[in-house]
């Protein structure tokens, strides 16, 4: 990745083992520093919504181009998040600078003029040079970069997602081959279709997946019924096994009146079987990015609307720049300096991606 390398007693805490914190993590250990990474849940593979590697903003340096190429593995397509986030961790685990830690929540962190910590719900503490937030959009780090300004908001609407096999609808539903998106018209809300590889990574038909995304605002009372939001604040997501029947019933009937195939077929299904997950929507236009020795990335450093389909590559840019950062004091290591440089390179271009969907969100939001 980088023919430069940092001094080797150099290290960091990232605090997040999803998309944002590996690929922090991987470039940063490319880089000579020896990283901790620190994960609240534990290893259970998870699922997760379609995402596109390739659209944002462009960063062709050499870091950025080599995280790009593991994280898609070469793939131009929109693909599924469990695959992008198994090349990252198969990555990860095979660097012998990175320690990748499970089922440990952070509950804070903290510094002083010679390193910086995070402390655990047990009380034990991790330290380092740095400290990098890849903690989402609830990040705790995030209160100690912009105490200010610590809270995503919930910007009024719901996404469902579901990622289900081609097999799992009638084959006469399967889609063309080059059928790779589709955005049918709803009545006041939408839905997002892709076709996408099968897990063993076929592009066969009968062999891939289909992954939809279906934008509603019309169910915000549900989400502050179940305490998915509270107040301004998402807390979490919707499961499928949590979902009410009765708003199951509902989304079928609506789906039978709105959706073509193959995506009726599809939502049929995730919804038959509870496969599907309710995502609500939150923002966060950053004022800080980093306080002296710790710095935010990804979701925690700028939350924006999912149909900007930037979030993954704007978190990709945030790695390669503050490792690029990093490498550039040429031996000199300031770590305070070269988080600085971070935030004076990245702080504009995501507060104009953020804001750039926040159009959108007022207009479909609630
Ligand atoms: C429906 C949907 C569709 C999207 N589509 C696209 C797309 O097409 N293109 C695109 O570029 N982006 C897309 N995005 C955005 C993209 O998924 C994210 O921006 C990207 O994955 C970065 O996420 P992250 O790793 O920062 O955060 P997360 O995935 O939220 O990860 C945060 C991690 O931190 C851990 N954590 C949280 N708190 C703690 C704690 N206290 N201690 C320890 N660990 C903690 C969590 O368990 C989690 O593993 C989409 C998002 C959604 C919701």
């Amino acid at each position: 990745m980088n023919k430069q390398v940092v001094k080797s007693d150099m290290s960091v805490v990232v605090v997040g083992a999803s998309l944002a914190g590996l690929m922090m993590g991987i470039a940063l250990a490319k880089a000579g520093m020896k990283v901790t990474i620190l994960e609240r849940v534990g290893t259970k593979p998870r699922s997760g919504a379609v995402l596109q590697v390739d659209s944002g903003e462009r960063d062709n340096s050499a870091t950025a181009k080599s995280l790009r190429k593991l994280a898609s593995g070469g793939l131009r397509s929109a693909q599924a998040w469990s695959s992008i986030q198994s090349r990252l961790h198969a990555a990860a685990l095979d660097d012998a600078r990175i320690e990748l830690i499970y089922d440990t929540p952070i509950r804070g962190a903290d510094q002083n003029d010679e390193m910086a910590w995070v402390v655990t719900d047990t009380g034990k503490i991790f330290s380092g040079d740095i400290v990098i937030g890849a903690d989402g959009h609830r990040s705790i780090v995030r209160r100690m970069v912009a105490p200010q300004k610590p809270n995503a908001t919930f910007a009024g609407y719901m996404i469902w997602v579901a990622i289900l096999n081609e097999q799992d609808i009638a084959e006469k539903y399967w889609p063309d081959a080059d059928m790779a998106v589709s955005m049918p018209d709803g009545i006041g809300d939408f839905l997002l279709g892709s076709v996408i590889q099968g897990a063993g990574g076929s592009r066969k038909r009968g062999e891939r997946r289909l992954g939809w995304a279906w934008y509603d605002n019309t169910r915000n009372h549900l989400l502050r019924e179940l305490g998915c939001v509270r107040g301004s604040l998402v807390h979490h997501s919707l499961i499928g096994t949590d979902i009410p029947g009765h708003t199951l019933t509902e989304l079928a009937d609506q789906a039978r009146e709105r959706w073509p195939q193959p995506w009726l077929a599809a939502t049929l299904h995730s919804i038959q079987t509870r496969a599907l997950t309710a995502i609500p929507v939150s923002e966060y236009v950053p004022n800080q990015l980093v306080n002296k020795r710790i710095a935010i990335t990804g979701d925690a450093a700028h939350v924006l609307t999912p149909i900007s389909a930037a979030g993954f590559n704007a978190s990709l840019l945030d790695a390669a720049t503050l490792t690029d950062c990093i490498l550039q004091q040429s031996g000199l290591y300031d770590p305070v300096s070269a988080l600085s440089r971070y935030e004076s390179l990245r702080l504009k271009p995501v507060q104009q991606m953020v804001q750039s969907g926040q159009s959108f969100s007022r207009s479909f939001g609630r």
